[in-house]
């Protein structure tokens, strides 16, 4: 009997301190949030500008949704396309300084569109180790040989590049480490894509909105122009504060993902409502110095708040700031007694991370207050 197996399994993940639990909110995204009741202050979510909840965002979706109904109806292909799909890939293409950009309804899909519509069997990926789950599925799925390099590793890179004989090659990396906060080194990926004449596939998913002049993201902030090698891909349910992803590059690039990519053709459109609100949003990233200037000033309260204690944060200069403990029951364990005095802080445990490497990710927030962080330091070192 089939379940038989799923119990045993389940039970197995029970046993290794690896169970996930659902929780369901009972008020909007935000830095408190209520569950089962009570009011947490939340260190989660991945909403770093706190545009989620923001008053601007929530009135261009309800303008939206009055003026363009909430379903799109049909794929963008055959008639899901919108006025405000399209005005938002132009003002994204305004904004990021890319020829052309195209609307996903998940950063997932998008990495999904980008690496098998780009290389096949019989081409090579290049891909740090530590990259999102949704590049090693696409990866897979393209069916091209997969190199896999430790993480941030440029001279084993070089050595994988300089060995391979493939047609195309390319190479892929989160640009901001979604589960440990820290950057890909883009300009010396850039010079080896050059060097070795292999795309450059960069996911901003946690740069966009955050890092480079005006919250351009990860290339602006290390001053890497727009280049026909480079896809660029951005999603919007993070900093962003709505849903969705795009993918930037050369007109050619685009059209040839249109005409190609999956996940692009045979899904229905996102709403329209959604292009609505993130029109409102780009506005707010674009104006969002202040919020970014807040962000970084929590960082640093927390990094000199925990320094010369038990807890370890990863060299982190972004809003993802993890404390690594190791073993998966001691995260959980440290984890609720954070939460038992009214701190959310995720437990991350394998196969998100690797194993041995359990953590607490520590999620900022321009909206959280300097009193907050100042609650999670006095907690933490309560319970070191
Ligand atoms: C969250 C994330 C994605 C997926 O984006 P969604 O829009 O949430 O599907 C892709 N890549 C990285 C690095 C991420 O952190």
């Amino acid at each position: 009997m089939i379940y038989d197996q799923l119990t045993q399994d389940l039970a197995a993940i029970d046993q290794a301190g690896l169970r996930r639990r659902l929780r369901t909110l009972e008020a909007p995204c935000g830095p408190l949030a209520r569950v089962d009741g009570r009011e947490l202050i939340s260190f989660c979510s991945n909403d770093y500008l706190g545009l989620a909840s923001e008053p601007a965002l929530i009135k261009a979706a309800v303008a939206g949704a009055r003026q363009w109904g909430v379903g799109s109806g049909s794929s963008h292909l055959v008639s899901g396309h919108f006025a405000p799909h399209a005005a938002l890939e132009r003002r994204l293409a305004e904004f990021t300084g890319w020829p052309r950009t195209l609307l996903f309804s998940t950063g997932f899909m998008a990495n999904q569109a980008i690496l098998p519509t780009l290389v096949g069997r019989g081409d090579a990926i290049f891909s740090d180790e530590l990259n999102h789950a949704s590049l090693i599925d696409a990866a897979r799925l393209s069916r091209a040989e997969i190199n896999r390099f430790p993480h941030n590793d440029m001279a084993t890179l070089e050595k994988q590049l300089a060995a391979s004989t493939v047609r195309r090659k390319l190479i892929v990396a989160d640009a901001v480490f979604s589960m440990d906060g820290d950057l890909a080194p883009l300009p010396e990926l850039f010079a080896l894509a050059e060097r070795h004449d292999a795309w450059l596939v960069i996911d901003d998913a946690h740069g966009f909105g955050v890092l480079g002049e005006h919250g351009r993201g990860s290339l602006s902030h290390f001053g890497l122009p727009a280049s026909p090698r480079v896809i660029y891909m951005g999603t919007l349910g993070k900093a962003a504060g709505a849903a969705g992803a795009f993918v930037a590059g050369s007109e050619t690039l685009i059209e040839w993902l249109v005409q190609r990519a999956r996940s692009y053709i045979f899904t229905t459109g996102s709403s329209p409502l959604m292009a609505c609100a993130l029109l409102a949003s780009i506005d707010l990233i674009e104006q969002g110095d202040a919020r970014r200037q807040q962000l970084h000033a929590l960082a640093a309260q927390l990094r000199a708040g925990l320094d010369g204690t038990r807890w370890q944060l990863l060299p982190s200069p972004t809003a993802v700031q993890p404390i690594v403990i190791g073993d998966n029951r001691e995260t959980v364990r440290v984890a609720e007694e954070l939460f038992a005095r009214g701190l959310w802080v995720p437990a991350i445990r394998p196969p998100t991370v690797p194993a041995g490497t359990a953590r607490l990710r520590v999620s900022l927030s321009a909206t959280h207050t300097e009193a907050m962080v100042a609650q999670l330091v006095d907690a933490l070192k309560e319970l070191q």
